[in-house]
């Protein structure tokens, strides 16, 4: 018989979780606490900007990170094919000022072979409001950019179309959860429970809470159109944990962000940050508020404000087997950039089991 698989999360990873699961064959059922269109505090995945960057290192990282990465970078371009998904392909453009610089000889980020049309850019076409930056090397490529909200109600519907079933509810421990796999309209015993509560998951993986690393992000939505997805590294040493991001996305707005505090899971807006932010999206995407591109009003409109509380971990993600109990979380300010390569990291972990139980 197929095993039956509970996911606890709706948030990018336990969706994509489920449907990759789901599309090995496995018999799957969500429970979740917030589904999509909900909004918590600690539900981050509405909250993210979201686009495809690596940021721990911008020269090279893990071999197994970066197959994630990249599983997941295609697959979100042929996403953003799909009308209504959320995704839109968008040029990228990264810049990187000279404090932020770590290596002598730098020579591009470890994905450059991997992406699509990844090129250095020619000091002369930088921004005329990087002036004051000391910018020391850019590149672009063909990047994505997501509205979180619809992507996250698009996984689900892809959910539900594969017949996977989801249920809210608010689970104590994984125990628990293992009593509610959702069977028409009864709850019977799963076989195998995967922890993808975001930073709840350390909740509900109690041994590991010396590891939880919330790290704080403060987002503004605008009304305006920029032409390209931006990113700069951290360009202000008074403000070394600010970069800056410039977030195109499909259906148009663009968010604006780029902060990390490193725990901190506090929810209060800084007003100084937004100044901040508004101020260096203008110097890099004086578009937003040209009205000969896309009809741009003449000043920022705002939306919303929002933040963020990215599901951090000490030592990075935990994706890993402990019996039936499975976990994947502490994907920190990689979500979505990662899902669908942490989704089938899980499955070989289910895959792995079920071999072992046939030795
Ligand atoms: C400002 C900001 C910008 C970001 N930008 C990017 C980006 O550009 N690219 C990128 O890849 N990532 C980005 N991220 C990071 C990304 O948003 C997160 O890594 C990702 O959303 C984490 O998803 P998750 O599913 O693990 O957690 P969550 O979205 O928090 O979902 C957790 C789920 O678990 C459920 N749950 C929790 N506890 C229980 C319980 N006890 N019982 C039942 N259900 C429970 C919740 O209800 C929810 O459904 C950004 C984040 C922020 C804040």
């Amino acid at each position: 018989m197929k095993e039956r698989i509970v996911v606890i999360g709706a948030g990018v990873i336990g969706l994509t979780t489920a449907l990759e699961l789901s599309r090995r064959g496995y018999l799957v059922s969500i429970v979740a606490k917030e589904l999509p269109g909900d909004e918590a505090r600690f539900y981050t995945s509405p909250y993210a900007g979201a686009f495809f960057y690596h940021l721990d290192s911008l020269a090279s990282k893990g071999w197994l990170a970066q197959l994630q990465d990249i599983a997941s970078y295609y697959e979100f371009l042929r996403v953003a094919q799909e009308p209504g998904s959320g995704v839109a392909e968008r040029v990228a453009e990264v810049y990187v000022p000279r404090i932020s610089m770590m290596e002598t000889g730098y020579d591009g980020p470890w994905f450059k072979d991997v992406v699509r049309n990844y090129e250095v850019i020619d000091p002369r076409e930088y921004p005329a409001g990087a002036a004051g930056d000391d910018i020391v090397f850019a590149f672009r490529y063909t990047g994505f950019t997501i509205n979180p909200v619809q992507y996250l109600h698009y996984l689900l519907y892809r959910c539900a179309q594969s017949g996977i079933n989801y249920v809210r509810r608010t689970v104590g421990s994984l125990e628990e959860a293992k009593t509610l796999f959702l069977d028409g309209d009864d709850f019977v015993e799963a076989d195998l429970v995967v922890n993808c509560a975001g930073i709840h998951g350390f909740d509900l993986n109690t041994k590991d809470k010396e590891n939880r690393l919330p790290v704080k992000g403060q987002t503004l939505l605008v009304e305006n159109v920029a032409r390209k997805l931006i990113i700069v590294e951290a360009m202000d040493a008074a403000h070394a944990t600010e970069s800056l991001y410039v977030v195109p996305r499909a259906g148009y707005g663009t968010l604006l962000t780029g902060t990390y505090l490193y725990h901190d899971d506090s929810v209060d807006v800084d007003a100084g940050l937004t100044q901040r932010i508004k101020e260096r999206a203008l110097r890099y995407a004086p578009e937003l508020v040209d009205s000969d591109f896309m009809k741009n009003p003449g000043q920022l409109v705002e939306v919303r404000q929002f933040v963020g509380i990215r599901p951090g971990r000490e030592g990075g993600v935990n994706v890993s087997r402990d019996g039936w109990r499975i976990h994947n979380y502490g994907s920190a300010h990689s979500g979505y950039q990662n899902s669908y390569g942490l989704a089938n990291r899980v499955a070989r972990l289910v895959q792995e089991r079920a071999l072992k139980s046939r030795l």
